[in-house]
């Protein structure tokens, strides 16, 4: 194969031209290109691109996706001049391998599957042997000269046609296989002789006709048949939902492809496997996966029988080994990136049947991408891109405590890593049911199918009975990110009882199991785990990243030790300290709640001083931590409910100590209860006086600082005091102090002079001068709309994008969660705006704030701390709108800044891309 054989993929479309001539539907391999996989799919391609290089490909066609909308907008009728292009590209197939189509003495067999541009489950998959009938089935076994194996191809083929195209149940036609095999001395699928073949083939017939169904005698109806019923797959309900969940347009469609059968039953040098090119789960540069002899790629994909390692095949078939292993290595060179390849050796020949760009753990896309930049395979811009935020998040999934005293219940194959833990479930509606519920659940299966796609989405990890490395569950938890073991054989699932057994353990339905995809082990019981160590990868990889991004990364860090892991993790600073988070401990809280409920300013400053040296000793901790690196300390923002006593349980607690008055036995006990029912009327009658009926709308943020002033003066002399201390310590302290869920500029006017007149007084107070900035959150409509205002008393500006979105949208941050998730099921909503920036409405907002608060003050520095702030699309949404920097939880940090290196570079590619366009139209002119 040569690059330029490779790099010469333009479609030759010269045919669409005239109008004369039919639109083109369907192409030969030899016509398409790797290039195109929206019309081709990803699977044509592939294979488009692996014929024009002369790799050994079965010959075959092509049915585009343009063909299947046409289908849809078409009443589900092919296009017109559809099905004629597919049998005159037959008819070029027959030529090429020299058999023919429906033949008795000669046929040709055809596999027919489904690709869309992106690999989907739950869509069609595979019909092999198509073109099967009582007469070809003869000519088959003359042709090969192996009756057994030509009724074996048949009764695959009518089991397949049967699911597939008939949508009859796969159990049926397992209870035959399994029925007869019983019989045989071996138990095998290979130990049925063609007489038990014939009897399966007939029962498989009658199974069909009693669902009142038949398999057309005639191939080509055999083909117009399996081709709608992939165009009918691509509307399915699992393929709609999968293509929800990944954000896949419906109207992409899906291709066909027809391809000559070859053979991986034909004896024991015939055989079908399953590569990649370098180790999807770990990332090494080595050829992994899976080979059977004797068998059909379904055998492999399915789980029934436990594959080889690739390995192995060097000893068994060196030659076919050494060929495999060559072209593995053209493939990367060509496709930059590591590939997912399929293969079928019939007869000691070697042909590829499938090359695609694998899935990989996330630690694989870390290795992988910086090997390929070291390699030269790839430059640097492409390495970064090439991980995805998904790929980071995975991670820095914890693992099982290795020191931890932990029962193994079984072993499998580390087929996803991360560990996680949950209550067995067996049924997928049932782990989605109890998740919805708030359960954390284990997904348990003999072994997964699309079907339950649903359910692993919604567990914490899968665990499998059966299957290999590259079986379904193994595949979908991958790309998933999930934790999984697949193939844990000594575990027996029985799905009537709900519970499995492990020599002679019952684990029944509802038990916790910890699961570690890294290592295959299931554990019984919750396994402490621990956090994962990043390996050298990970941080060339980030040091790369860190150069190519324009936006700078903070976190969201309220105790010394958040911010400790936020600066592990890169944190450029810190962009919010919730002040009001360092008060959820039981002693703290009394203190806050005695804060909020004091009866006047006397009463509220002796609980301040309570709080003082606490909030003075929380900040000492974040300065050193962050020394040198700037700290964002919000004022005291507290909707006031989360810190009051819950009404309903002070009526209990009240009700309970009237019972026990009852009861009382001494005059003592009495006395202590009637104070105690006497203090507890005046705590809910404060309760009741100051209660909101909406919180998040009332006496918090500045406006608490503004009309309890001792509150912001306590704080601002901790956060003063604090920086003293530690600049004491020789430690550089850069102080940023922002006033909360500002609306007017006057609120913003008042708190800065009070920051300032506390400022003076503590620096006076311990002779010591620096500098420091007092800015304010931008989180309010108002606000954003008159940041101009705002700004001429700011220093910097911090999207609140949380508050924002709940007062842009007048939708409650608190019990938007029950109704959400319908709109977006709905497509009312494309995304939870509180989860992904609502760019067209908040962030225009945002957008309006950074520059209206820019058109005075150009100098102003502008961030975000919303949730979003953690969140690849909102981020890039940041950068195109030229803030300076996010900030978000410290588990996001790496993810951030992957996410803004990615924005920069897509950004530089679009303009570039622009410039380019523009000069070739002005060369054009
Ligand atoms: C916000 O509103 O986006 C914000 C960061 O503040 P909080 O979530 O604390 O209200
Ligand atoms: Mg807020």
């Amino acid at each position: 194969m040569t690059e330029a054989i490779l790099e010469e993929n333009e479609v030759s479309e010269s045919d669409d031209t005239s109008a004369e001539q039919q639109h083109k539907w369907v192409y030969v391999f030899e016509e398409g290109n790797g290039e195109n996989k929206s019309l081709f799919g990803g699977k044509g391609a592939g294979l488009s691109e692996m014929t024009r290089a002369g790799l050994p490909v079965p010959p075959g066609l092509i049915v585009t996706t343009e063909a299947c909308n046409a289908y849809y907008d078409n009443n589900k009728q092919f296009p017109e001049g559809m099905w004629e292009q597919v049998v005159e590209a037959l008819a070029e197939i027959e030529k090429k391998v020299g058999k023919k189509f429906g033949d008795s003495s000669n046929p040709l067999l055809v596999s027919v599957r489904s690709g869309a541009a992106f690999s989907m489950p739950g869509m069609m998959d595979t019909v092999l042997n198509l073109g099967l009938n009582e007469e070809t089935v003869q000519g088959l076994a003359e042709q090969t000269g192996d009756l057994r194996f030509a009724l074996d191809a048949y009764r695959r083929f009518a089991s397949l046609f049967g699911e597939i195209v008939l949508d009859v149940a796969h159990e049926k036609f397992e209870r035959v296989m399994d029925r007869f095999k019983a019989q045989t001395k071996g138990g095998k699928d290979t130990d049925l002789k063609p007489e038990e073949l014939r009897g399966i083939i007939a029962a498989e017939k009658e199974i069909i006709l009693a669902e009142q169904h038949a398999i057309p005698d005639d191939p080509y109806e055999q083909l117009r048949a399996a081709i709608a019923a992939v165009f009918t797959s691509w509307m399915g309900r699992r393929a709609c939902g999968y293509r929800r969940i990944n954000r896949i347009p419906d109207n992409l469609g899906t291709a066909v492809n027809v391809q000559a059968m070859v053979f991986g039953n034909m004896g024991a040098n015939s055989g079908t496997g399953v590569a990649f090119t370098r180790n999807p789960s770990t990332g090494r540069k080595e050829l992994y996966g899976e080979y059977l002899l004797n068998a059909q790629g379904e055998d492999v994909v399915a789980g029934t029988r436990t594959p080889n390692p690739i390995k192995e095949l060097k000893k068994e078939l060196p030659k076919v080994y050494e060929q495999f292993a060559s072209i593995a290595q053209l493939l990367e060179k060509h496709y930059h990136d590591m590939q997912d390849c399929e293969f079928t050796i019939e007869r000691g020949k070697l042909w590829m049947l499938q090359t695609r760009t694998g899935k990989r753990t996330g630690a694989a896309a870390v290795r992988i991408a910086v090997d390929m930049a070291q390699e030269k395979l790839i430059d640097r811009k492409t390495a970064v891109q090439r991980v995805t935020p998904e790929h980071l998040d995975q991670l820095l999934h914890p693992t099982v405590d290795p020191d931890a005293k932990a029962e193994v219940l079984a072993t499998g194959l580390p087929a996803s890593p991360g560990a996680a833990q949950g209550e067995v479930v067996f049924s997928p509606d049932e782990a989605e049911e109890m998740a919805k519920e708030g359960h954390k659940v284990v997904l348990v299966r003999l072994e997964t199918s699309p079907d339950d796609f649903h359910g692993m989405v919604a567990a914490q990890a899968i665990v499998t009975a059966r299957g290999g490395m590259t079986s379904h569950a193994a595949v979908v938890a991958r790309g998933m990110g999930k934790t999984c073991v697949s193939g844990a054989s000594a575990i027996d699932v029985d799905y009537s009882q709900q519970q499995f057994t492990v020599d002679g353990r019952v684990i029944p339905k509802g038990e916790w199991i910890t699961v570690d995809g890294s290592t295959g082990r299931v554990f019984l019981g919750k396994v402490p785990t621990i956090q994962p160590q990043l390996g050298s990868d990970f941080h060339e990889l980030m040091k790369w990243a860190d150069k190519f991004r324009r936006l700078g990364v903070r976190a969201n860090a309220d105790t010394p030790l958040d911010a400790k892991t936020a600066r592990g993790f890169g944190a450029e600073g810190i962009g919010l300290c919730r002040t009001e988070h360092m008060f959820f401990g039981d002693q703290r809280l009394a203190a806050m709640r005695e804060m909020i409920l004091a009866d006047g300013v006397g009463a509220r400053e002796k609980a301040l001083e309570k709080l003082l040296p606490l909030q003075r000793g929380d900040f000492i901790g974040i300065f050193r931590e962050m020394a040198g690196l700037p700290v964002t300390i919000r004022l005291l923002d507290p909707p006031l409910h989360e810190f009051l006593p819950n009404v309903d349980e002070l009526l209990v607690e009240l009700a309970e100590l009237k019972m026990a008055l009852r009861k009382r036995k001494t005059l003592a006990d009495m006395d202590l209860l009637l104070d105690q029912i006497d203090e507890k009327r005046r705590l809910l009658d404060h309760v009741n006086k100051i209660r909101e009926a909406n919180p998040m709308l009332g006496f918090r943020g500045c406006r608490l600082g503004l009309l309890y002033p001792e509150v912001t003066r306590m704080q601002c002399r901790a956060i003063f005091e604090a920086a003293i201390i530690v600049k004491n310590e020789r430690k550089q302290v850069s102080l940023e102090i922002m006033v909360p869920l500002v609306s007017v500029s006057e609120e913003l006017k008042q708190q800065v002079d009070l920051i300032n007149d506390v400022a003076r007084e503590v620096m006076g107070e311990h002779g010591m001068k620096f500098d420091y900035m007092v800015g304010t959150m931008i989180e309010l409509p108002r606000a954003a709309l008159t940041a101009h205002k705002i700004a001429q008393h700011a220093q910097f500006f911090s999207f609140g994008t949380n508050d924002l979105t709940q007062t842009t949208f007048g939708l409650s941050r608190d019990d938007s969660g029950r109704f959400l998730p319908s709109y977006v099921d709905r497509k009312i909503l494309s995304d939870d705006p509180f989860q992904v920036l609502d760019s067209e409405g908040v962030g225009e907002l945002v957008r309006i704030g950074a520059e209206r608060g820019r058109s005075v003050k150009p100098d102003l520095k502008v961030g975000i701390c919303g949730e979003h702030g953690g969140d690849p699309r909102s981020i890039s949404f940041c950068n195109e709108i030229g803030l300076n920097y996010v900030s978000c939880s410290p588990y996001r940090v790496p993810v951030a800044r992957l996410a803004a290196a990615q924005a920069t570079l897509e950004t530089e590619a679009a303009e570039a891309k622009s410039k380019q366009t523009a000069k070739q139209a002005a060369q054009t002119l």
